[in-house]
């Protein structure tokens, strides 16, 4: 029985449970592309948030805590071979919220949430504990040895712009590591993890374990949430300014966060790089997702003597982007998440035209007739002639669009690129590996790529510095998150 059919009402899941709806508390699932409501949601209120937590508290005392490892990566795996079995199902229903074009949501979002859950049941798997010896006064000897145990309920809150992908990526090594979770999906793509409770209850994972809540943030479910005493830590994704709040709220009791926030990531182009590799490279890594990545490129610097060249040659490639049905499999770019975001992401051209800036392809709204008129469309846009210090070179924008500007030397170029309060993502250009190197190195950010972008190897630790986030996930660093570790000293 699945919760999800398009005329029904998307619900919460607690202690094992699809929730019988309230009634006078739905919310629309509105399907960017047009506009439309295309479902209901129910909004969780604060004692159904607690009923979750409590069953969450309950599962991590309960059989859930006699599982082995190798008990909870089986079912990760079994979970990861359900989805696979129904990958047209999660496909259908990211496109449905989210709007996103088909080869994206089979090639990324369903099938990085299938490795996810696969990744994290062989971390889990291959990790040894440590132990040593240490020498006493006196010539005696200690044994040392730690012990790592769930951390207990976690909060799982995440965005909308990969939302199977980013929930999988958190829910997987938390149960991995024996924990509970209470999920808030964003309010604007509910279905998925929705979805994901129905694979987790056909793989036979106790009650309790996996919970889902649906509704807003402040003064819903989303605060009701992660202010729960009930919960032992938080792991968030979404912006830097809702990861403040979530860190205030977090605070008391003293829970440990993991934020994984905004970023306004650089490129740069060095004169020695592959041309035509780099465009491709760069139209993937601005306009992916209509730019709703958070590790999407939105400031392009290039050496002064191929400046003219890319900007011709990207430009060139967003125009040839084609908008339009998410399920032909010829469309590369959707709308916005939804008209409020699209608004956000207008007052940007704004701004950028006020900073002198000049739109060398887009920058506006795209007519695509009467059936998309009501949806959240935009073209994918590129700025030259803008400062460094313009508000668009400087807050992160997530949507289709970059400024490009043009440096000299490396050492400009590694200040341009650092010079930003975030630091999610940088990605470097050039034939030369030695450069490649260097300048990937001297960029203040979670995760530097050399001639790629977006490749992620998913036992390497993701994360961001400065307002970018705290702390790092994936492989150990995600065992070590989601564990507390208790470091056993037996004098010998
Ligand atoms: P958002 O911060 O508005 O919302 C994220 C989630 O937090 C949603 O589920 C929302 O309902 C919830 N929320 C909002 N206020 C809350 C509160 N006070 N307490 C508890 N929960 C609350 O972000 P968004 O607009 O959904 O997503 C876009 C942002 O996410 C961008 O800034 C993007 O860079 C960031 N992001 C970061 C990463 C990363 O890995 N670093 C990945 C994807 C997206």
């Amino acid at each position: 029985m699945s919760s999800v059919a398009p005329d029904e009402i998307v619900r919460n899941f607690v202690a094992g449970r699809f929730v019988d709806p309230d009634p006078t508390r739905l919310f629309d699932d509105v399907d960017p592309v047009t506009g439309r409501a295309v479902a209901s949601v129910h909004e969780a209120d604060a004692s159904l948030v607690d009923r979750a937590v409590r069953s969450a508290r309950n599962a991590v005392a309960g059989e859930w805590s006699k599982w082995s490892t190798r008990e909870r990566a089986a079912l990760l795996r079994r979970a990861a071979l359900r989805i696979e079995e129904r990958f047209e199902e999660f496909v259908e229903a990211e496109i449905r919220d989210t709007g996103k074009p088909i080869t994206h949501a089979r090639e990324v979002d369903v099938a990085r949430a299938v490795a996810n859950l696969s990744t994290f049941a062989d971390v889990v798997s291959a990790a040894g504990e440590s132990s040593f010896r240490s020498e006493l006064p006196g010539g005696r000897q200690a044994l040392n040895y730690v012990v790592r145990k769930p951390l207990g309920v976690v909060a799982v809150v995440v965005p909308w712009n990969l939302p199977l992908l980013l929930l999988t990526w958190k829910v997987a090594p938390a149960l991995a590591c024996g924990n509970a979770v209470v999920v808030k999906p964003s309010e604007e793509t509910p279905t998925t993890a929705t979805l994901l409770a129905d694979v987790f209850r056909e793989v036979g994972l106790p009650d309790g374990v996996y919970n889902v809540v649906h509704g807003y943030g402040l003064d819903s479910a989303g605060s009701h949430l992660v202010g729960h005493s009930g919960v032992d830590g938080v792991t968030f994704t979404g912006s830097t300014a809702t990861g403040t709040q979530v860190m205030r709220a977090a605070a008391t009791g003293v829970r440990p966060v993991s934020f994984e926030l905004g970023g306004k990531n650089a490129a740069v182009v060095f004169a020695d790089a592959d041309l035509d590799a780099t465009l491709d490279g760069l139209t993937r890594s601005v306009f992916s997702n209509t730019g709703q990545v958070c590790l999407c490129t939105e400031r392009v610097y290039v050496q002064r003597s191929v400046f003219d060249d890319v900007v011709e040659g990207l430009a060139d490639r967003a125009a040839r982007l084609v908008l339009g049905d998410p399920r032909d499999t010829g469309t590369t770019t959707g709308p916005l998440i939804s008209r409020a975001h699209r608004d956000k992401v207008l007052a940007y051209f704004a701004l950028a035209e006020a900073a002198g800036a000049r739109a060398v392809v887009g920058g506006g709204v795209p007519d695509l007739g009467a059936k998309y008129e009501d949806g959240a469309w935009i073209e994918p846009t590129l700025w030259v002639g803008m400062d460094n210090d313009a508000r668009p070179m400087r807050e992160e924008i997530f949507g289709p669009v970059a400024g490009l500007v043009p440096f000299d030397t490396d050492a400009e170029a590694i200040s341009l690129a650092n010079d930003s309060e975030y630091g999610l993502a940088a990605s470097v250009w050039t034939s030369d590996l030695v450069r490649g190197h260097q300048v990937a190195q001297a960029m203040n950010v979670g995760m530097s790529w050399v001639n790629t972008w977006f490749l992620r190897d998913l036992r390497s630790p993701f994360g961001g510095a400065g307002l970018s986030g705290i702390g790092r996930e994936g492989g150990e660093s995600s065992l070590h998150f989601y564990t507390e570790p208790t470091n056993v000293c037996v004098q010998l």
